[in-house]
This record gives C-alpha cells, structure tokens and sequence, in this order.
C-alpha cells in the first residue's frame, strides 16, 4: 500500500526535488549501471533507501565493444527510454569509442537526461585498449600518461558529451604513483577541456578519483561537477567521496550538473569538424 508518506519521500526523489533540500550539494549518483543481479526495481529501492537520486547508464556504442546490454541501435535506445519512462531516475548512456554517435539519430539522443563517458578504453591506435584490465600493457610510464591525458582531452572535444566519467583515473599498477604522475600540466590539460567543451567532471566513488588538486583546479576554472559510483551491485548510490570533497571544497548548487533543456544538449547544440 502505497501510505500518504511513501508517496511524499517517492515525490522527493523526483529530479525537481533533489536540490531543494536544505543541503545545497545533490545527492544524486549518476553513474549506476543495471548489470545482473541489479534490476531496476532493486536500484530503485536503493536509491529510496539511501536518499539519493539514481541516473542510470548503459553501455552504448558499435556492437565491437561488447558489453553484456550494449545499445548500438536506435530501436534498442527506444526500449532502453521505455524502460526507464515514469521511473524516478534520469536516464543516461555511458557511450564506447569514439564513433558511437553514428549508431543514433541526434534526436534520439537528445530524448536522454545526459551522457556521459570516459576515457578508460584507449583507441588512439586504431584498436581497445582497456587500461583497467589487468592485462593492459602500460609500456612505459611517462609515454602512458601523455598519451592518456591527450586521449581525455580527444574524448572531450570530439564527442558530445555532458559528463567525463572516473577522471584520472589509473591502471592498478600506477595508482600507488598516482600524484606524481599527474603533475599540474596534465590536470591542466584536462581541466580546460573540461572548461571549454562544458563536461562535467563526475567525483567518482570506486576509485575515489579526481584527488583534490585537479578538483581545485577544474573549480577555479569554472568546471561543473557530477558524483557517480560506478559501483557494479549493491553498493551503489554510495556517494561519501563526492560529498567529501564537494564539502572540502565548499561546493555549491550551482557548481553541479543538471540536465540540460530540451534544445540545449551537448548533441543539439555542439558542431564537429
Ligand atoms: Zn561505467
């Protein structure tokens, strides 16, 4: 049965509401995926549980990167809004290689909340590489992470995207190293893509990236925020890094990613060469 207060505690999840708390800092985990044994209705229940607002994301892309529910057709991505339509969740793609915007129309694209990538499957040599296997091979340290930082900042200006998903983050192996390696150059790299192509950066909560220097930085250059779990099960909705520095770094509102209106996504309104 469905109480006058269940009613009032489902209405304040809505998007509209989950600003409008006496916190100024969403709690919001865009970044939630539906792999099995999560279904919908169990994420919902997290979502409810925890307080935060849910956007969920799945893989979309050519059928080369496979991925268990990978979306490469419009007629997928249709069924993919259907699911979602009436739920209080935003609905979001995380989108794979650099050319998944010719498996959809541009209208299709703009019926979702948001999409949001990464740059965690390199392609630059005409082949995946995905530096969070263990089998990934790094080659050597320093060439890596130019290579890696040029690839972000590719990724940011040559697709449209509202949110760069796990920013800096490393292969097991280098992690350890991880503020030597990103010295204030790359993060400047990154950070003015961000500024300059309006990707949102996710505060991410797995791998509890981007450390505080390069989130300084993306503040002071005007780059806007989002949290995102990227936790497969149940710990999803788990947000505590995001709040953490969101607080350490006196965030506000107005520094966090909202969809964009109608006419205005990042698909609508971009130009590429
Ligand atoms: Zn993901």
């Amino acid at each position: 049965m469905v109480s006058r207060r269940n009613f009032l505690a489902a209405a304040t999840m809505a998007p509209a509401g989950i600003l409008a708390a006496s916190s100024d800092i969403p709690r919001y985990d865009l970044h939630c995926h539906l792999n099995p044994p999560m279904t919908l209705e169990r994420a919902l229940q997290i979502s409810k549980d925890r307080n935060v607002h849910f956007g969920i994301v799945e893989h979309a892309g050519h059928k080369e990167y496979y991925y268990p529910n990978l979306i490469s057709t419009g007629e997928q991505m249709a069924r993919y809004i259907a699911m979602l339509e009436g739920k209080p969740v935003w609905k979001g793609i995380q989108a794979e290689g650099p050319d998944w915007m010719s498996c959809f129309s541009k209208q299709m694209v703009a019926r979702l909340d948001y999409v949001l990538s990464d740059a965690l499957t390199l392609t630059d040599r005409g082949k995946q590489e995905r530096i969070w296997l263990p089998t990934f091979e790094i080659g050597d340290t320093e060439d890596f992470m130019e290579r890696y930082t040029d690839f972000n900042v590719r990724v940011m200006k040559t697709e449209p995207l509202d949110i760069m998903a796990n920013p800096t983050f490393l292969p097991e192996r280098l992690a350890p190293q991880y503020d030597s390696l990103w010295t204030g150059d790359r993060l400047k790299k990154i950070v003015r893509a961000a500024a300059e192509y309006n990707v949102a950066l996710e505060i991410n909560s797995a791998y509890q990236v981007p450390r505080l220097p390069m989130l300084k930085m993306a503040k002071r250059a005007g780059c806007r925020f989002s949290f995102g779990s990227n936790i497969h099960g149940t710990g999803v909705g788990n947000i505590d890094y995001g709040l953490e520095m969101a607080k350490e770094l006196g965030l506000m509102r107005k520094d966090f990613f909202q969809p964009a209106k109608p006419g205005r996504k990042p698909i609508e309104i971009r130009q590429f060469a």
